[in-house]
């Protein structure tokens, strides 16, 4: 009879390091987790699947930050905007300046192409805002001057593959590298993964989410003044061609081009697919497949109809597919659609978001000890986390992690018994936004802190 399953031979993994915390995952979450942790004392090892730290902001090509603003209020700062201003020196983060961020028919034609827009907002010109477009190469170097800087142990090319426990406690991780597998031994492991390996084999509960799957693209020889141009002179015919360009791609946000800090090269946020899980090889493939073809498409016609794109070249689909959401942990607390939207304020608020605020319970997974997670596979409803997941909330939550990390090893506590409050003034000494201040427009709903107390 053909086997339906394998069993796989038991082995041992030599142990190559013993830091206090192991983080799992070198993207924004990861990054800032890592780099908070030993900024705050802790010995830390970073491992990452790939040959470069980034994530989504790097292997995925993600290149606009959004949503470290509520409106005009500056909602996150710390190591996301260390990472802005880094960026900036190397000429390769671009944002509006504090007098552009407005509503204005002049704001509007300066700054729409950097996807500098509140996109939440309805009508048909939006508020120009704080984000940043910026470069993924220059993501990567700022990530490991970064990591260099602040003595973390990088350990690339090593994707996890099992947890290490002792009972409930997550004490360590094994890594399958090309040499074969290898054990990190820590007090505390941070989960940042984006689809919570670490979580998900230590046994924490969790939903299976899903989004919309993107092969992102860039393009380059564009003549971006002259499709500007067209766009602002001929409005009726830039339309029509847009929405040609959107049915090709199969869906795409409102700007489906956006400019970058590289002259002559856009960033193409799209096309949208559905029906993926962003998990399995199987479908991963098939919207790799997709997305290709819908990209040569897109291609051909914009060479051909569209003003600006005569010579346009591809410049590079993102290795990495972009997958927005997969399983989602259940931890101490759940964020809501309503928490975020209406922004719910929590005592133990570690992080902020756009309005949201992001409670230090929900980066604590059910069932398990000595385990955090950070980034966008936090405990909230898939719903909410479609609006909670950009790159800079993900940084705040991976900053906060970090640092708590680092208190818990320090006084061999566990993660549930440290000093939220220490932890709070701990971020905003180092220049972080925990949240904990209320910002006016915040609704402060002490019952539903308290009843998951
Ligand atoms: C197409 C797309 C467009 C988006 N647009 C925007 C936008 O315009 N602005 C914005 O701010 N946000 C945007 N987002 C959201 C944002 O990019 C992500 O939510 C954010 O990058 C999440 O950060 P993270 O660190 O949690 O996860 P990720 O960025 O996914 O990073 C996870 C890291 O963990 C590593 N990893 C995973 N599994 C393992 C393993 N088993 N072993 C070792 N390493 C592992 C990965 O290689 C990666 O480096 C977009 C996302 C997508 C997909």
């Amino acid at each position: 009879m053909t086997p339906t399953t394998i069993p796989i031979e038991a082995t041992t993994a030599p142990v190559i390091s013993r830091p206090d915390v192991v983080v799992v995952g070198g993207g924004p979450a990861g990054l800032s987790a890592a780099v908070a942790a030993a900024r705050n004392g802790a010995s830390v090892s970073l491992v990452e699947r790939y040959p470069h730290l980034g994530g989504m902001a790097a292997g995925g090509m993600v290149l606009v930050l959004d949503d470290i603003v509520d409106e005009n209020e500056i909602t996150v700062r710390g190591i996301a905007q260390e990472m802005i201003d880094r960026l900036e020196v190397m000429g390769l983060a671009v944002y509006p300046p504090p007098e552009d961020r407005v509503l204005s028919e002049v704001t509007w034609e300066k700054w729409r192409r950097w996807g500098a827009i509140d996109f939440h907002q309805k009508g048909e010109i939006k508020p120009i805002i704080y984000s940043v477009a910026f470069d993924p190469e220059g993501w990567k170097t700022v990530s490991h001057d970064m990591i260099d800087e602040s003595g973390v142990e990088l350990r690339l090319h090593s994707p996890f593959h099992s947890p290490i426990m002792e009972g409930n406690r997550v004490t360590g991780v094994i890594c399958h590298t090309k040499t074969g597998p290898e054990a990190l031994l820590a007090e505390v492991v941070i989960d940042c993964s984006g689809d919570a390996d670490v979580a998900f084999t230590a046994g924490a509960p969790f939903v299976q989410g899903s989004y919309l799957v993107t092969t992102v693209f860039r393009l380059g020889n564009v003549d971006t003044d002259t499709a500007m141009a067209f766009d602002r002179q001929e409005p009726k015919a830039a339309y029509e061609l847009d929405r040609e360009a959107k049915r090709i791609l199969g869906g795409a946000w409102e700007h489906w081009w956006l400019l970058t800090p590289l002259p002559g090269v856009v960033w193409c946020n799209a096309p949208h697919m559905t029906g993926y899980d962003g998990l399995t090889p199987g479908d991963q493939t098939a919207a790799n497949a997709e997305g290709r073809r819908r990209v040569a498409e897109l291609l051909e016609f914009a060479r051909a109809r569209m003003p600006g794109f005569e010579d346009a070249i591809l410049v590079d689909v993102a290795p990495q597919l972009g997958v927005r959401q997969t399983r989602l942990i259940r931890g101490d607390y759940v964020v809501t659609k309503d928490d975020v939207v209406k922004r719910h304020h929590f005592s133990d608020s570690v992080a902020r978001g756009r309005g949201y605020y992001t409670p230090y319970r929900a980066l604590l997974p059910l069932d398990t000890e000595g385990l955090l997670v950070a980034g966008r596979h936090y405990s909230v409803e898939p719903d909410a986390q479609k609006l909670s997941r950009e790159i800079p909330p993900c940084m705040a939550m991976g900053e906060a992690a970090g640092i708590a990390a680092a208190m818990a090893a320090e006084s061999s506590s566990g993660l549930r018994d440290i000093d939220v409050s220490k932890l709070q003034q701990t971020l905003r000494s180092q220049g972080a936004d925990p949240g904990d201040i209320p910002s006016p427009r915040a609704v402060v709903d002490h019952t539903a802190q308290m009843a998951t107390q």
